[in-house]
């Protein structure tokens, strides 16, 4: 048995499915341009997806009041009931979908939401299903969860979506779950009406439940519309957990509060295991939450009015740039790159056999930060991010192209 050492003192291994997980790429390379920012080097970073706007500021009063009001203690383990009424009254304006409070369970983020789901959902062994590209950290939530990921890939030619004839041939006598996440990261791209329920229809006949992380619903361009999982049915609804949060459509990416909404059961059991694993999700953050959800939603409209002009141009910028191509998004703020007719090349004295390989030459020598997407699933392809200014978007655009005559 192996053993870990600290400071030359001998001790038994750590947890083997722990020691297994991966770090977030998306979190690591975000961290790394911002400190080769904070070095003094002039980084453009298009790595983490999170909104470079400041949060609105009446959602900013809404936090100082609290403050001032003393709302700083331990609220209700999934939420204070102001909060999940608004929760339900945006579902209902937004998405037309009806849930009570006792169905709302509100946490510390979308990401730490989807690891309730799955604990509430999954045992040891179990399978889920996973389709490709996928954000990287699914990947790992299923596996920290001591589930089976069973990844099923659609390919760039299938504007990465995911039929409901793949699903079908995915699942087994174990197969517990999908994760679904429409508008999706990485690629951007947003399911219809009748493929969702073409999807749902598998799901109610091989008797799934599905994790449909909607976090980007508010951010489609085009004029479309996403359409909620949930709202498909009420046999589909009973099998959904919607996972949402306030990170992407309010600039809100630091109060950490996401939430889930399910049918009551399952409600109950998530709201079991958050009384023992967070206590409760910040009080603060929760009154400003109701601010957000409640207040003017104008503020929701500029950001994404804003995200479509900075898509437009990247999309036309990558589409302009020989060797590299992409599909043009239609929601999130993500963009996937098409490195695949730059493998073998060599680049600034630069190998480039993997996206990796590539993401590292050109935040080396171009000084842009992307991510690459082996860990999303989708090898031959990098993330940007285009949650910066248009300044930083040309900048970034410029430096790719004058790196790629390197
Ligand atoms: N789901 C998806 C698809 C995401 O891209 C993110 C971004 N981090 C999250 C969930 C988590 O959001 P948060 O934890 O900030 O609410
Ligand atoms: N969701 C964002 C991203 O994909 C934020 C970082 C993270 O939590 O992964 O970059």
């Amino acid at each position: 048995m192996p053993e870990t050492i600290f400071g030359g003192i001998i001790l038994k291994e750590l947890a083997q499915i722990a020691s297994a997980v991966q770090v977030s790429s998306t979190m690591a390379i975000d961290a790394l341009a911002k400190q080769m920012k904070a070095d003094g080097v002039d980084v453009v970073g298009f790595g983490a997806g999170e909104p470079d706007f400041d949060t609105p500021d009446h959602i900013k009063a809404a936090a100082d009041k609290a403050i001032a009001d003393n709302v700083t203690r331990y609220t209700p383990a999934t939420g204070t009931m102001a909060l999940k009424q608004a929760v339900c009254r945006r579902m209902e304006e937004d998405r037309g979908v009806g849930y009570g409070p006792s169905q709302v369970v509100v946490s510390s983020g979308a990401k730490h939401c989807v690891y309730i789901a799955l604990r509430a959902l999954v045992d040891p062994g179990d399978e889920v299903v996973l389709p490709a590209p996928f954000w990287v950290s699914y990947l790992e939530l299923i596996k920290m969860v001591g589930a089976k990921p069973v990844v099923v890939t659609a390919g760039e030619s299938a504007r990465f979506k995911m039929t409901a004839e793949q699903l079908c041939a995915a699942i087994t006598p174990r197969t517990k779950a999908l994760i679904l996440n429409d508008p999706c990261n990485p690629t951007g791209m947003v399911y219809s009406r009748e493929e969702l329920e073409a999807i749902a229809k598998v799901c109610v006949e091989k008797d799934i439940y599905v994790i449909s992380d909607e976090i980007y619903h508010g951010l489609v361009y085009d004029g479309a519309k996403s359409v909620s999982f949930a709202s498909l049915g009420d046999d589909v609804k009973a099998r959904t957990i919607l996972v949402d949060g306030v990170s992407k459509s309010y600039a809100m990416t630091g109060w950490r509060i996401g939430y889930l909404l399910s049918s009551e059961k399952i409600a109950r059991v998530m709201s079991n295991f958050l009384s023992h694993s967070t206590g409760s999700p910040s009080s603060i953050s929760q009154a400003a939450s109701v601010a957000a959800l409640d207040g003017p939603q104008d503020c929701v409209e500029q950001m994404r009015r804003a995200f479509e002009e900075r898509r437009d141009y990247i999309v036309g910028r990558i589409g302009a740039i020989d060797g590299v191509s992409c599909l043009k998004p239609q929601g999130a703020f993500y963009v996937m790159m098409n490195i695949e007719g730059l493998l073998g090349r060599t680049i600034h004295g630069e190998l480039i056999r993997s996206s990796d390989d590539f993401s590292s030459a050109l935040l080396q020598h171009g000084l842009v930060a992307t991510v690459p997407c082996g860990g999303f699933g989708a090898p031959g392809f990098v993330r940007w991010s285009y949650s910066t200014s248009l300044d930083n978007i040309q900048k970034g655009m410029d430096r790719l192209e004058a790196f790629l005559k390197g």
